[in-house]
């Protein structure tokens, strides 16, 4: 079912329970790449295990294909100065690198449908500089500042705002312009953008039934970026380097259930004082 003017596909609670059987998969894969990142590895090699969890899974990666030219791998690996649509391969990690994971599943229904998980985080090859770090730790608050922020009769807009906010208030960081959030169901990429600056209030209406894709992209220096000549891989145009977090998440009839995150994102959204929308 499809609802008002920006055409938002609206789940009954029995596809947001398939979208959480997607979303626990990515979950679990990007905790199994996170435990494999260290020095010495490749790129490649987080994208082989990835994709082998996915389909351990029985869902398929969502990414591999996608697009065009078709990407050609089940994660985005974006390191350093990279900050989204990196492609995975021969590319060493070093210590003191950070790497951006952005992974998405497909679960399929009784029916055959495909429903979409879509989630990112980035990690830490070993010790990073303090800034870095504070990089990584502003970019993920951020996010969940977001999802607490969305509740049913709200606005896309107050999602902006929070995330927005958050980050302008602790430093001369970078948001990433040109990308940004989306619906997402039985598709990866839906209406609405979910932008990560915007005004409380305003943008399509939040209601029960809705699932968003929340995903900023934080960079130490200037927001500017390019692509590269791979026609995928988004750098800054400065060479600071960026961070990126991401999960799905469904308004249910009690809040806010995080699909992505295995614990529904009921630990960090009762911290932020947000209702927990999961079972
Ligand atoms: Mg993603
Ligand atoms: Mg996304």
């Amino acid at each position: 079912m499809f609802f008002g003017q920006h055409r938002i596909e609206i789940k009954t609670p029995e596809q947001v329970r398939s979208m959480r059987a997607a979303g626990l998969v990515v979950g679990r894969t990007l905790a199994r790449v996170r435990d494999a990142v260290r020095p010495g590895v490749t790129t490649a090699q987080l994208d082989a295990l990835a994709e082998a969890s996915i389909r351990d899974e029985g869902c398929v990666p969502s990414f591999l294909g996608y697009g065009e030219p078709p990407f050609p791998a089940s994660i985005c690996a974006s390191v350093n100065d990279e900050v989204v649509h990196g492609i995975p391969g021969g590319r060493v990690l070093t210590e003191g690198d950070v790497i951006s994971i952005d992974c998405g599943a497909i679960a399929f229904d009784d029916a055959g449908q495909g429903w979409h998980g879509d989630a990112a985080t980035t990690v830490a090859v070993g010790p990073v500089r303090d800034d870095v770090a504070e990089l990584m730790r502003v970019t993920e608050e951020a996010l969940w500042r977001g999802l607490a922020a969305a509740r049913s009769g709200g606005r896309v807009g107050d999602i902006s705002h929070a995330v927005a906010s958050y980050v302008h208030g602790e430093g001369a960081y970078g948001i990433v312009d040109g990308y940004t959030g989306h619906g997402i169901g039985t598709a990866m990429h839906m209406e609405p953008d979910v932008p990560n600056e915007g005004r409380p209030g305003r943008g399509p209406r939040l209601r029960e039934g809705i699932a968003l894709a929340v995903e900023p992209m934080i960079t130490l220096g200037d927001p500017a970026t390019d692509v590269a000549a791979d026609a995928w891989t988004v750098v800054t145009s400065d060479g600071g380097w960026a961070a990126h977090y991401e999960h799905t998440f469904a308004l249910t009839e009690r809040g806010v259930w995080v699909l992505t995150a295995e614990d529904g994102g009921r630990a960090r959204l009762e911290q932020l004082g947000a209702a927990y929308g999961g079972d």
